[in-house]
């Protein structure tokens, strides 16, 4: 499978996409890891990897060959952001989501397992919930938390999580869990 980079779009309304697309999106938190998790999908170095959160706030459009298109929405919640730069962006993704909905989209909310669903992820995770489109939550980083901390986690998500929702434990870093949200996604590998 190759993948490219298609473009940096900034109008939802206005993505370059086929009638036959099927289409993946992939949103979460700023600095959860989602640039990594596309590296890893895509087995390239395909979505820049930072240290500096919050940069890209652009909808990035990638093709990964037969038909099948992954959209990285901008990341919500960086700290350094104003207030109106905020509302921009959650404007942005949620507006993309509603558009993407239609097309019967795959979504992945990317969140930092270390971490746990944050009050921010909660209120993604509300949104989602409400558009119907299928999605995961994937529990990132999991190769930061040892067995104890491991189990400690699963139990916080599933106490928010329904137990009908998809949660996948993986990690950009080590690719565990990745089969599952290959399957998940029903990716041509
Ligand atoms: P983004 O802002 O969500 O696109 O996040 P990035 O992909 O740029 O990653 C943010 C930071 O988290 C970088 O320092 C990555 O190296 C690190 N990171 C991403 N995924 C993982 C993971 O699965 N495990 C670990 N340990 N670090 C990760």
């Amino acid at each position: 499978m190759t993948s490219s980079f298609v473009g940096a779009f900034v109008d939802p309304t206005k993505l370059p996409l086929r009638a036959t697309d099927r289409v993946m999106i992939c949103v979460g938190r700023s600095n959860v890891g989602k640039s990594s998790f596309i590296n890893a999908l895509t087995k390239q170095t395909i979505s820049r990897v930072s240290n500096t959160p919050g940069r890209t706030q652009t909808i990035n459009l990638f093709r990964l060959g037969n038909n099948q298109v992954l959209i990285d929405l901008p990341g919500y919640g960086y700290a350094k952001h104003s207030k109106e730069q905020r509302g921009a962006l959650e404007e942005r993704i949620h507006e993309t989501l509603l558009a993407m909905g239609e097309r019967d989209a795959k979504i992945c909310l990317i969140t930092d397992s270390y971490v746990g669903l944050t009050e921010l992820d909660q209120e993604m995770l509300a949104f989602l919930r409400t558009e119907m489109a299928p999605f995961a939550v994937l529990a990132n980083k999991a190769d930061k938390l040892n067995q104890k901390e491991r189990s400690q986690q699963e139990k916080h998500y599933r106490s928010v999580l329904t137990e009908e929702e998809t949660l996948i434990f993986c990690s950009a870093k080590t690719s565990v869990g990745f089969p599952q949200v290959q399957a998940w996604l029903t990716l041509d590998r």
